[in-house]
């Protein structure tokens, strides 16, 4: 099962992804982990992405591209990956297609948690991340609104988007992922 989670910043995506990747028993790869891992660890890819990542701004598209195809192309993404916070962009979107259509194998299902705007601010600013300041979230929803809802719409035309209700508890979201991406 190969598998992008896509939702607004503060929708919960990064959980529900990181279970829904246990329960199928494949990979959960977060892109904004990965960097954040690179910035730890002052890795060159880490020093472009800090600024980037500090202002609420995508990292460039190559920078990322790059990365998910090295990623992709390890053995354990053999069998299926979960996509969190990947493709981002059009660009992104239509290089991941170009990876996987070299494998021969496309995208199965692509899910989208919807969330009321309200109440991911007020779950952004509870969490408190270095880029969870009030100006930062702004900037992080423009970049989605700009650059990645108009993902929703490629997707929708291949028929292979599902929409997630991300309201309620971490389990009634839970239920509807399970019904939705099936046994
Ligand atoms: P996330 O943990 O998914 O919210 O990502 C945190 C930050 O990492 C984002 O605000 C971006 O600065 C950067 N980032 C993560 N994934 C991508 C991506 N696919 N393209 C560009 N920037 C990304």
């Amino acid at each position: 099962m190969q598998l992008v989670f896509m939702g607004p910043p503060g929708a919960g995506k990064g959980t529900q992804a990181e279970w829904l990747a246990d329960l199928l028993s494949v990979p959960h790869l977060s892109t904004g982990e990965m960097l954040r891992a690179a910035i730890e660890q002052q890795t060159e890819i880490g020093e472009t992405a800090a600024g980037y990542l500090a202002a609420g701004k995508l990292v460039p598209d190559e920078l990322i591209i790059g990365a998910v195809e090295i990623r992709l192309a390890q053995s354990d993404c053999a069998n299926g990956f979960v996509l969190d916070g990947f493709p981002r962009t059009l660009p992104q979107a239509t290089a991941l297609d170009e990876m996987l259509d070299e494998k021969g194998a496309p995208l199965d299902l692509v899910l989208n948690l919807d969330v009321d705007e309200e109440l991911l601010v007020q779950r952004l600013v509870a969490r408190g991340r270095s880029d969870d300041k009030p100006d930062v979230i702004r900037q992080r929803f423009e970049v989605y609104r700009d650059q990645s809802e108009p993902l929703l719409e490629y997707y929708r035309k291949k028929a292979i988007l599902k929409a997630i209700e991300g309201d309620g508890t971490r389990e009634d979201v839970r239920q509807r992922i399970q019904e939705t991406v099936g046994p």
